[in-house]
């Protein structure tokens, strides 16, 4: 499971409280975690909460962020890759999911990335967004605004998973199915 969330921590305990909790129910799952690799933030709060609990864990990085976002000294496995293009590439090759956990910008760069992929059909894996708090409700009202103005067809907001625990991600994941491409 590709997971993407911020470098930052949020101004609630709640996101580190939920990401703790999702980290803990994929390791023991035996979902291995692949993501950006980072110790700074919910990044580093996911990787330690899963390891902690016996979870394998796969960072991605490219070589100038290894220093500034001070690449995770306890992983499973740390691929150092040239740019932020190859670590996208390596993230989606790696995954057969996706998850946005609360987060800025990056993340959602990294979102929509994987998000539009999908609609072209490039990939046929579900892509997740992890409501803690409600964090992503903002995102999903412009989502339907871009429904209600025909710029997105109802079944590609359909096919985004939107859960709020790890069980109702879990149970997504196993019945979703892709929609038709969209050429
Ligand atoms: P943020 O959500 O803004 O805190 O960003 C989370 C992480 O996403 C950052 O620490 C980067 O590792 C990563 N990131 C930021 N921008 C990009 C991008 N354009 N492409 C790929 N990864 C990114």
């Amino acid at each position: 499971m590709t997971v993407f969330t911020g470098s930052a921590t949020g101004a609630s305990a709640i996101y580190a409280e939920a990401t703790t909790e999702l980290a803990r129910a994929l390791a023991e799952q035996g979902v291995e975690i692949v993501y950006g690799g980072g110790h700074v933030g919910l990044m580093g709060t996911l990787a330690d909460a899963a390891l902690e609990a016996g979870g394998r864990v796969r960072g991605v990085m490219p070589q100038s962020l290894v220093d500034g976002e001070i690449a995770h000294p306890g992983l499973s496995e740390l691929d150092i890759v040239a740019d932020m293009h190859e670590r996208k590439q390596r993230m989606a090759e790696r995954a057969e999911a996706f998850i946005a956990l609360p987060g800025g910008a990056g993340t959602l760069e990294e979102f929509f990335e994987v998000w539009t992929w999908q609609q072209l059909g490039l990939h046929r894996k579900p892509v997740a967004l992890y409501d803690v708090n409600g964090f992503w409700q903002p995102l999903l009202s412009m989502i339907e605004h871009f429904v209600a103005e025909g710029f997105l067809a109802e079944r590609y907001r359909q096919a985004l998973i939107v859960v709020q625990t790890p069980a109702e991600l879990l149970a997504a994941l196993q019945q979703w199915a892709p929609a038709p491409a969209k050429w």
